[in-house]
């Protein structure tokens, strides 16, 4: 029986794996620069709290959330996003009473039934962040600019960033009404719109098929009430203040239900159609509706397979300052005791321990391969060579017997010798 990796699935090996990882540090350094600690959580939860939260009739909850029962019977479901867990971990453990701030951030696997293609994956990687408790303006300008800056640091520059206003519980109804009425009108419809307008009509805004047909579309920005209206002028300043050039895009929505006022995306030219590399924006309500008392909310998910890939087309990785690798090696079986030991105490060792200064290796990081007694030394070599050790140790009988071995440098091909014992 031959087995692959699931549909929508993919295995990150060796520099892919690395990027991943590059990518999540350079995430937590500029989330602990803005004050944000990290928070790891459960990889499922109670399915209900991804229904009530992202909303019944979105595309999450109706079709791609991987639901399952325990064997108690217990509904649970993989995560399909961050933030519900986030939220419910902050009601749960009481956060906002006992923290002077919630500023939280995650990192791990996020899991959704949908067709997979190029960015678009069944499991697949995100950075999320969320601030709870702040109703300013300066909240949402912050994540933005927190997102932003992953971006920049990842070497990115051909972003954008698209802001939007959903308004709110006062204004946003209103809005709904008139795009139903301006729906109705349209002729044609795609499935999937026609599906949508009753109960998620703003849906219809970013339809893939019919989205450039809808010319003079009403406008949520018209329909702002005053207070989101100037919530959203004054996220827009602090944006301009800080340099950030953004587009207001009249046709933003996002697929979850949550959102209140501010929402944002962050779309990279560099890559196919899958474009959005990070998306957020603020949810005021969630909190209570999860059953918390009232906290103000704002936040983002980065798609960290999404920025790799822009990272990887924009030619933008840094390679990190690589380690020196040594190999050992032996020219015999009779020293493969000792040349163990000493593998094992030269990986074991810190950078000033006595064992790297002879070699030249203090205070350098460094990697570690061998020995292989099986294979004659001319192979153990080539083995070197391929796995690009900059440095071999070979343990020679007659040297060895001196109290020596010897170091061969893999690029000149000189060699010297170090004395290892007294003679
Ligand atoms: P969302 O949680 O839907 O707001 O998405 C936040 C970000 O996660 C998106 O902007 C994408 O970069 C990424 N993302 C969402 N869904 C997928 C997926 N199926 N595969 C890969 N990345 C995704």
């Amino acid at each position: 029986m031959n087995f692959k990796a699931p549909r929508g699935t993919h295995d990150l090996i060796g520099p892919e794996a690395l990027r991943l990882r590059q990518l999540e540090e350079i995430s937590r350094n500029v989330l602990y620069k803005w004050n944000y600690s990290e928070i790891c959580l459960p990889s499922f939860e109670d399915a209900g709290l991804f229904t009530r939260s992202i909303g019944e009739s979105t595309d999450i909850v109706e079709k791609e959330m991987y639901v399952f029962e325990d064997r108690k019977g217990r509904k649970l479901a993989l995560r399909p996003e961050g933030t519900a867990s986030a939220v419910r971990a902050v009601i749960e453990h009481n956060l906002t009473q006992t923290l002077p701030l919630v500023k939280l951030f995650y990192a791990g696997s996020m899991f959704r039934y949908e067709r997979p293609q190029a960015g678009r994956y069944r499991e697949f990687f995100q950075v999320g962040a969320e601030y709870f408790g702040n109703p300013e303006p300066a909240a949402d300008a912050e994540t933005v600019i927190v997102a932003d800056e992953i971006l920049r640091k990842m070497g990115l520059s051909k972003t954008e960033i698209h802001l939007n206003s959903l308004g709110c519980k006062a204004c946003r109804p209103a809005f709904r009404a008139a795009l139903k009425d301006y729906f109705a009108s349209q002729k044609d419809l795609c499935g999937d719109c026609r599906r949508r307008l009753e109960h998620n009509p703003l849906r219809l805004l970013d339809c893939k098929i019919d989205g450039h047909k809808f010319e003079g579309v009403p406008k949520m920005e018209d329909f702002l009430c005053p207070e989101c209206s100037d919530h959203f002028g004054r996220v827009r300043e602090l944006l301009q203040q800080s340099g950030r050039a953004f587009i207001v895009d009249h046709r933003l929505v996002r697929g979850l239900d949550y959102y209140t006022k501010t929402i944002f995306e962050i779309r990279s030219a560099s890559v196919g159609s899958q474009d959005a590399l990070c998306a957020g924006g603020r949810y005021d309500n969630l909190v209570e509706e999860l059953g918390g008392a009232s906290t103000e909310a704002v936040g983002f998910a980065l798609g960290s397979e999404r920025i790799i890939l822009a990272a990887s087309n924009e030619n933008a990785f840094r390679e990190p300052q690589g380690p020196v690798r040594v190999f050992i090696a032996v020219s015999g079986e009779s020293l493969v005791k000792e040349a163990f030991g000493f593998a094992v105490k030269l990986k074991t060792s810190s950078r000033n321990d006595e064992i790297r200064s002879g070699l030249g290796l203090e205070d350098k990081a460094i990697r570690v391969e061998g020995p292989f007694a099986k294979k004659s030394l001319k192979s153990q070599l080539k083995l070197a060579d391929r796995l690009g050790a900059d440095k071999t140790i070979i343990f020679g009988e007659e040297e060895y017997k001196l109290g020596v071995v010897i170091i061969r440098d893999m690029k000149t091909q000189g060699q010297s010798e170090v004395r290892v014992r007294p003679a």
